[in-house]
């Protein structure tokens, strides 16, 4: 009997939209220089985050913002709500530089952004880029005003702007006008499409009023944040299709843990994969006192784990199941990504590409060999009643085997050596003990 595969060409196993599998070409946005960093225009999608301190408080911001900045955010946003927050912005700058962190700094203005960027000259120079909200900046005839100040003040200091429209802050104005429109028309559409129609209006109106006070194209980023991924896809692919501007892509209150990770993802991920966005932030709330450079690493592994950019080597693992009784396997894993993510800021300087690597830690020897022959370095722990040996796969190979109580430590060894054997040049250090020739 003939089975299906006996009727297939190898011309046919191999569809074109397999062979063409991947984002698509990013879009061409016009590209805006934020500090030393290049937003849009073809460049590098960039990770930023936004600290959470009182700004008003040096010490702490300088703090949150250098460990964003190490942890890789490209550039991070700081609130300026008041006097106090615009006057700690130089030197809070100023510290970061002592230390050698040029990340640049973003000033998030809301309603009183044209009074303290006038009152606070040495806080508009410090910033390398101002975000304001059209929906934000003040109410009726002054709204215009206010927006004009800011932009002026931006065109006098050299500065980029993001115009960040959003939906919890639309301008009243417009949203009214659009829906009184729509419920003119014989078949109104409804009043969610409608709001959205209202925010791309406003991020664009807004950026083309800057335009004509003087503000060039390539001074301005847009966004128009929302809190479903629906809408954001929605927004954003409207954004894309009618203007060239340099976006920046973010679920506004995506919300805690694995809800906002996912969220976030979801929405960015098909966007990035049809080439829209030139920057982006992972909006979460962080549990009380938890590690706000968790936005950063989801932010990364998103652009990573979608082939758009590669920043730290990432370790592959099984889920894990029934063949899997002990939690040795786990605790690996993570010991193993928390290693390399520590070892990243030395290995760095001495070991270019070293982001690429991969390995794979896993659970038994059903997928194990396999998978770990796919990575780089790979390591098959035993399962439930397999003999207690661990074999270490190097670039395909079988290489070691692995056991007794040294084993976790004697892993992580044979990772930093095929680092600096792969990487560096000629400073492999010889084998741990404990470990067998190869086999
Ligand atoms: S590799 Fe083994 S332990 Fe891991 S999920 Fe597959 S069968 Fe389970």
């Amino acid at each position: 009997m003939t089975s299906a595969t006996d009727t297939l060409s190898p011309a046919a196993i191999v569809a074109p939209e397999l062979e063409a599998a991947g984002p698509a070409a990013r879009r061409r946005t016009v590209a805006v220089k934020v500090g030393s960093i290049t937003v849009g225009g073809g460049a590098p999608v960039v990770v930023q985050s936004m600290t959470n301190t009182d700004t008003a408080d040096v010490d702490a911001t300088v703090a949150q913002v250098a460990a964003l900045a190490l942890a890789g955010s490209e550039i991070v946003r700081i609130t300026v709500d008041r006097s106090e927050s615009a006057a700690a912005v130089p030197h809070i700058k100023e510290k970061l530089l002592r230390r050698g962190l040029t990340t640049p700094l973003v000033g998030d203005f809301h309603y009183n952004g044209h009074i303290l960027l006038a009152e606070h000259p040495a806080c508009a120079a410090a910033l390398d880029k101002y975000r304001i909200n059209p929906g934000n900046v003040g109410f009726g005839e002054k709204r215009d005003r206010h927006f004009a100040t800011i932009v002026e003040m931006a065109i006098r200091h050299g500065k980029p702007v993001r115009i960040g429209a959003n939906w919890g802050s639309l301008d009243d104005d417009l949203l009214t006008r659009l829906m009184d429109e729509n419920a003119r028309l014989p078949r109104p559409a409804d009043a969610r499409a409608v709001t959205r129609e209202a925010l791309v209006r406003s991020a664009l109106l807004s950026a083309a009023l800057a335009e004509e006070i003087g503000l060039p194209r390539d001074k301005i980023i847009l966004s128009a944040k929302v809190s479903a991924v629906q809408d954001l896809i929605t927004v954003y692919g409207e954004l894309a299709r009618r203007a060239n501007y340099a976006l920046h892509l973010g679920l506004t209150e995506a919300g805690m843990g694995s809800k906002g990770i996912v969220a976030s993802s979801t929405a960015m991920g098909v966007l990035l994969q049809q080439g829209i966005g030139d920057t982006i932030r992972v909006s979460l709330t962080p549990e009380p006192g938890g590690d706000r450079t968790r936005e950063v690493t989801v932010a990364q592994e998103m652009l990573q784990t979608m082939g758009l950019r590669t920043f730290v080597p990432l370790v592959a693992a099984c889920p894990g199941c029934g063949r899997t009784t002990s939690t040795t396997f786990q605790e690996l894993a993570f010991e193993v990504q928390d290693f390399i993510r520590s070892s990243m800021p030395e290995w760095k300087k001495h070991y270019p590409g070293v982001e690429t690597l991969n390995v794979a830690v896993m659970g038994c020897i059903v997928n194990g060999p396999g998978e770990s022959k796919h990575a780089d370095i790979g390591i098959s722990l035993p399962g439930t009643g397999e003999f207690p040996t661990a074999p270490v796969y190097i670039d395909g190979k079988k290489a070691v085997t692995l056991r007794g109580p040294t084993l976790r430590e004697d892993f992580k060894k044979i990772v930093e050596d095929y680092v600096a054997r792969r990487f560096g040049v000629g400073t492999a250090r010889p084998a741990s003990p404990g470990i067998d020739a190869a086999e």
